[in-house]
């Protein structure tokens, strides 16, 4: 692997008694779109602020493209951050702001306004330079807030829920932007480190991620591994639907979605890739439905159906039925079971 624009190496940071982040190792290549995924308080953005140098760590070393940038103030770093408010200067214009970093670091006026005009472009802002922030729908703001750090060209642009603030449509449709602007500017070398509590955003955005829960990182890996292959029942539990097993003394995960579902005809099956049990919930969603099924044997799974033939009255009849469960013996993932004092912790 060629040298990594971002490595962490037993990063631990500590406010009192709070362990915010917990010997955390990561690195990231470059030109890569990486993502800190976890639930809140794990230590996401206390780690985004080590990688910037607005925290030092107490213990471990963080190193941009190579250098050793751990005692470094956050100015000299190849880097740059954008907020989930944004912190638009609201008396500049829309090209006022993006120039603003330029004009500090004394790039001449033509070259500003080269630069400028070309990054507004690729955030698809081409002709709205003169407007005001208070002019601009969310997400149109939310684009300036990337052009004006992006600008920079930093090596290394660092995300802090910037989406958070928009509503789910325009939250989608941005995330297809985001990917698309990343593409764009991949070739001028800038990696994205980008935090987000959200599991279907980490999975449809990113190259690779890293689970965080505790201050420590529970897995690293390309979306399609995390979800798929699940290290242990806390990533199995964060990425998609907490479906866990407890077979012949082992923990399993099988994903909803791979749960066939049909009317238990009373003949108990022994079958270690099936389950009877009753359905206790069903939630449905438009698109599909979502039912909660009581094992016979203890524990409970999710399974997800798609309303293919199935109107919105019959999949809620389903609720109390009996129903036999099985699935493809390699769609049920063996997993180590969460660590133990995530539950002490958890209180
Ligand atoms: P996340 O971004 O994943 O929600 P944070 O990194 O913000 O998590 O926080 C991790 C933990 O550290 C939390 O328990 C939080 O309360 C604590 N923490 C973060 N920043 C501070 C601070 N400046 N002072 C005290 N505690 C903090
Ligand atoms: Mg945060």
């Amino acid at each position: 692997m060629d040298v990594p624009d971002v490595r962490l190496v037993g990063v631990r940071k500590a406010y009192g008694d709070v362990i915010a982040v917990d010997g955390v190792d990561l690195e990231v290549a470059s030109g890569e779109f990486f993502t800190l995924l976890g639930p809140s308080g794990s230590g996401k953005t206390t780690t985004l602020r080590l990688i910037a140098g607005f925290e030092r760590p107490d213990e471990g070393r963080i190193e941009l493209a190579g250098r050793d940038v751990t005692g470094l103030p956050p100015y000299p770093r190849d880097v740059n951050t954008v907020f989930q408010d944004y912190a638009l200067f609201p008396h500049m214009t829309v090209a006022e702001n993006v120039a603003y970093g330029l004009r500090v670091k004394g790039v001449p006026r033509r070259e500003r306004r080269l630069r400028v005009e070309e990054i507004l472009q690729i955030v698809q802002l081409a002709g709205l330079g003169n407007r005001k922030p208070s002019e601009l729908s969310g997400g149109q703001r939310q684009r300036v807030a990337l052009a004006r750090a992006m600008v920079n060209h930093p090596q290394v642009l660092l995300l802090d829920e910037p989406l958070g603030a928009l509503d789910l449509k325009l939250r989608q449709e941005m995330q297809i932007e985001l990917k698309r602007i990343q593409r764009a500017v991949r070739e001028v070398g800038i990696t994205f480190v980008y935090v987000t509590h959200d599991q279907e955003e980490a999975l449809t955005m990113s190259d690779r991620l890293a689970v965080f829960n505790d201050g420590k990182v529970e897995q690293i890996g390309t979306p399609a591994a995390v979800y798929e292959r699940p290290e242990n029942a806390f990533v199995a539990g964060f990425v998609g639907a907490s479906n866990v097993l407890q077979r012949f003394g082992r923990t399993f995960t099988v994903r909803p979605e791979k749960i066939r579902m049909s009317a238990d005809g009373g003949t108990r099956r022994d079958d270690d890739n099936a389950a009877t049990g009753r359905i206790r919930d069903v939630v449905y969603a438009g698109m599909f439905t979502r039912y909660v099924v009581d094992l016979d044997d203890g524990g409970e799974l999710v399974v997800v159906r798609q309303n293919l033939e199935t109107s919105s009255t019959e999949a809620l009849d389903a609720r109390g039925r009996r129903v036999l469960l099985e699935w493809r013996a390699d769609h049920a993932i063996e997993t180590k079971p969460e660590r133990e004092e995530n539950h002490d912790s958890s209180s």
